[in-house]
């Protein structure tokens, strides 16, 4: 039988792991799963069809009725369309703390996260991944970064993409998100307890992904291509 490995990278917003994550997957030949993309496409559901992300029960009644999943460029699909740039405005940004602390949503979503990476090798990236959804990850890395050093990149990152906001904005943002994650009842944002710690704040994005890939190499994870 084929060995699947699966590394699990948690942390707070905007700590760069997505970017990690994508590099990491790609040396590897896995399979990358952004699977903070998914929380997101479901509260952009919930605002697409005017109801109030801030309110549980009315968010809860797209669940089975939302088709979320990743094209083949690794792009978050909504219902079939590509909405991957369309999930990091501000309208999405600022709700999606709300519908990832409802527990209903999140089973849905740790359900198709699962099935995932049940016949592949992958990285996920996310909150929950080494606590929750992976238990049992071959790695576990517990990537931080300062708050004002993740605004700084996420206002970066933005102004790339046309987004408009400011510094302020982005610094209030992921620490009203930070809040929001790791204050939930079910499921909330905390490392693992045989999680590998990397602050990420005086680092480059190469540093980061070499000492993962040292430490993946080091626990025997191989490359599948
Ligand atoms: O990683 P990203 O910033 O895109 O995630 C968006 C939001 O989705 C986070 O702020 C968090 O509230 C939620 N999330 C989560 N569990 C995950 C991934 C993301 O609660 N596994």
């Amino acid at each position: 039988m084929v060995k699947h490995y699966s590394i699990a990278i948690d942390g707070p917003s905007a700590s760069g792991k997505s970017t990690v994550a994508k590099l990491i997957a790609k040396k590897l030949g896995f399979l990358y799963i952004d699977t903070g993309a998914m929380y997101r496409a479901f509260t952009l559901a919930v605002i697409e069809a005017n109801l109030d992300p801030k309110n549980e029960e009315e968010s809860n009644s797209l669940i089975g009725k939302v088709d979320i999943s990743f094209n083949d460029i690794y792009h978050i699909t909504l219902n079939g369309k590509d909405v991957d740039a369309r999930v990091r405005e501000n309208d999405v940004a600022n709700n999606v703390s709300y519908i990832a602390s409802y527990k209903e949503i999140r089973l849905y979503l740790v359900d198709i996260q699962r099935k995932i990476a049940s016949n592949k090798s992958v990285v996920m990236d996310g909150r929950d991944i080494g606590t929750y959804v992976l238990p049992n990850a071959d790695l576990k890395i517990y990537q931080v970064a300062t708050p004002e050093e993740r605004a700084k990149r996420r206002y970066k990152e933005n102004l790339e993409k046309g987004i408009e906001t400011t510094y302020e904005a982005c610094l209030e943002n992921i620490n009203k998100r930070d809040y929001i994650d790791s204050h939930r009842s079910f499921c909330p944002l905390h490392p693992a307890e045989d999680s590998i710690e990397i602050n990420t704040t005086d680092m480059s994005i190469d540093e980061v992904v070499n000492a993962i890939l040292n430490i993946a190499h080091s626990k025997g994870i191989k490359n599948v291509e």
